[in-house]
């Protein structure tokens, strides 16, 4: 969105810190000179996400966005393939599988969790759908029993976009361990960072092999440095998307106390909840909802205003005591790039209104309890009309 700078932002809406040993480890990587990719760092980032998440290979990578171009050239995604996708979601959970040609099918979300619709998926399925791609939005999981039970069924595979959903969960198993591959982002953005970042997740071993390749340049060098051939060579297609040690040190750093992070926003998103609920009762305000057996990753905190109107009253309302809260995903669906696809146009009604109504408050590591209080203090101090 267009933020104008020349107002005072006291509170940002994401501000990266430090959050442990960031700096110790980058300076190590340079003093061992390991600063190119797939090295001590980088295989403690991945042995760390392998046996945390139970998922039998992880690989980082340059960033989310190359993760999902990952999954797309390991499922051999062609033209003239459909690929089913929220509306609602960033433009890389589509991008990556359009640049191999496929055709994305948009699918409504929820109105309650605001993931894709899974009532709606069986409709959406054609002979020519390869793959089904999820967000857990806010880092709350889809309901991810029916949507697996649903592609086993058409023989469909599944990718989880885990960007917002890393070390969350869906009935007491880890999301981004669901899919056939995931893929998560360690942007600045995310709860754990290195700046630019991400990972993908490869829970059906069968990728395993060519993930490795297809990371480093469409060659057998993971092979040659495992000592299993006696040189490395040119045998698939791939590009570069390994990540530099001297990001993955920090990353390191970052995910080696995932927990504490992870507890420092539980409680940023439980102090959001408990002390606007009253206010968004009377103001016809609708806060997120978790269900049940959704243990969430506290990716971040929203809210759903009662008018288009409203939302642009309170953003500038915190705007003038300097606090930036940012609405989400325009609907990809209306997007101007979208309109090259006519023909099997799909409506997303939900979609459209969520995407008017939805706001962003403030939510990061370091964000402080005198920070939060100022947030909460101002909302409290704005009327819905
Ligand atoms: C942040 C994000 C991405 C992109 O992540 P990068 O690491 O910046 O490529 C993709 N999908 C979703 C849902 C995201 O939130």
């Amino acid at each position: 969105m267009g933020i104008d700078t020349t107002m005072n932002i006291t509170i940002p809406f994401n501000r990266s810190s430090l959050c442990g040993r960031e700096l110790e480890y980058i300076f190590q990587t340079i003093t061992i000179g390991q600063i190119a990719g797939d090295q001590t760092f980088s295989k403690k980032c991945q042995a760390l996400l392998e046996q945390t998440l139970g998922v039998p290979r992880a690989l980082v990578t340059t960033s989310c966005t190359h993760a999902l171009e990952m999954t797309a050239l390991l499922l051999d995604v062609q033209p003239g393939d459909e690929v089913i996708v929220p509306s609602f979601t960033f433009v890389s959970t589509v991008n990556a599988f359009v640049l191999r040609g496929a055709r994305p099918v948009f699918c409504d979300v929820r109105p309650d969790t605001l993931n894709l619709d899974e009532s709606m998926l069986e409709a959406l399925i054609t002979p020519h759908t390869k793959a089904i791609v999820l967000v857990h939005y806010a880092g709350v999981g889809c309901e991810l029993d029916p949507i697996m039970e649903i592609a086993r069924r058409h023989g469909v595979a599944v990718v989880e976009d885990n960007a917002h959903g890393l070390f969350g969960k869906y009935k007491g198993r880890w999301l981004g361990s669901f899919g056939n591959l995931a893929a998560q982002s360690f942007h600045e953005t995310k709860n754990i960072t290195c700046g630019e970042g991400g990972a993908i997740l490869i829970n059906d071993a069968r990728f395993v092999d060519r993930a490795e390749i297809i990371r480093e340049k469409g060659t057998n060098r993971s092979r040659f440095f495992r000592g299993q051939v006696d040189k490395y060579s040119w045998v698939d297609i791939g590009s570069s998307y390994l990540m530099s040690d001297v990001l993955a040190a920090f990353l390191y750093a970052q995910l080696e106390v995932w927990q504490t992070i992870q507890a420092k926003r539980r409680s940023i998103w439980q102090r959001y909840h408990a002390e606007l609920a009253a206010w968004c009762l009377r103001n016809g305000v609708r806060q997120p909802f978790i269900p049940d057996h959704c243990e969430q990753a506290f990716h971040m905190y929203y809210l759903l205003l009662p008018s288009p109107r409203a939302r642009t009253a309170l953003i500038a309302h915190l705007m003038a005591s300097g606090i930036l809260a940012v609405f989400h995903y325009l609907p990809l669906h209306l997007s101007e790039f979208a309109a090259r696809w006519d023909g099997r146009h799909h409506d997303c009604p939900v979609t459209e209104t969520v995407s008017d109504l939805l706001l962003r408050l403030p939510f990061y590591n370091s964000l402080a309890e005198t920070e939060q209080e100022r947030v909460i203090e101002a909302i409290l101090a704005f009327q819905c009309e």
